[in-house]
């Protein structure tokens, strides 16, 4: 686990900017007005995370505002990535363009302080190509877990349920207590799903993270002991 943790600081953001009124505390401009709003640290304590700091310490201003409270321009180098989080959707905005952004990257600077960013923003910032492979391969995955759940290899199985072998791995899903239940390598789970869907993403989780794998082989073994 890193020590940074990208979605503490976007909670800490929009927290300081909702106490703010949602605008820049100089020019009172908000997001409607096209400004983009950024979290500006009043001083700095060696150590300490970008949202360690109690409300008062922090402000928010808009890009042009930060600038000129800082007496430079913001620095175009230097940066470093520091974590990505999923938002879930379109919500959050780009510290840099203003861009509305779901993956909001972390950046710091030693004399700037911490910004959340879109992925081409943090690439230019950190000079790397990091985001832009990250968002890639995010991609990749959300484009393979739709493969899988739509499947012609699910078939129906005479007792209702539906089938498919993945990995070496035999996948079944059935209908339960107007739920749905996932059975993985023969062992069924506890867990209810509200549709055929959330037990298909459960199982691409699964199966994907290697955790299915493991979890088959461990009980084998165990079977071998108790035997
Ligand atoms: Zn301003
Ligand atoms: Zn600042
Ligand atoms: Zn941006």
């Amino acid at each position: 686990m890193k020590p940074y943790s990208h979605a503490r600081w976007h909670l800490y953001r929009e927290e300081v900017i909702k106490l703010d009124g949602a605008c820049c505390v100089r020019c009172r401009r908000g997001r409607a007005d096209g400004a983009v709003l950024q979290v500006h640290h009043k001083a700095y304590v060696s150590g300490r995370l970008p949202w360690e700091y109690p409300y008062g310490d922090c402000e928010t201003l808009c890009k042009g505002c930060h600038a000129a409270e800082h007496g430079i321009a913001m620095p175009k180098t230097g940066w470093s990535l520091f974590g990505v989080d999923d938002l879930g959707s379109l919500c959050g905005s780009c510290e840099l363009c203003g861009t509305e952004i779901r993956y909001i990257y972390a950046v710091g600077h030693p004399s700037w302080g911490a910004m959340g960013v879109g992925t081409d923003c943090c690439d230019a910032l950190t000079a790397t190509t990091d985001a832009g492979e990250h968002h890639a391969n995010l991609i990749k995955e959300r484009e393979k877990k739709r493969r899988f759940v739509d499947s012609p290899k699910w078939k129906v199985t005479v007792a209702g349920d539906m089938a498919m072998i993945r990995d070496r791995i035999l996948v079944q899903i059935s209908p339960y207590e107007g739920h749905y239940r996932l059975k993985i390598g023969n062992v069924q789970g506890v867990m209810k799903y509200p549709t055929v869907l959330d037990a298909k993403i459960r199982a691409f989780e699964f199966i994907e993270s290697g955790d299915a794998a493991k979890f088959i082989a461990e009980r084998r073994s165990l079977i071998r002991i108790v035997q």
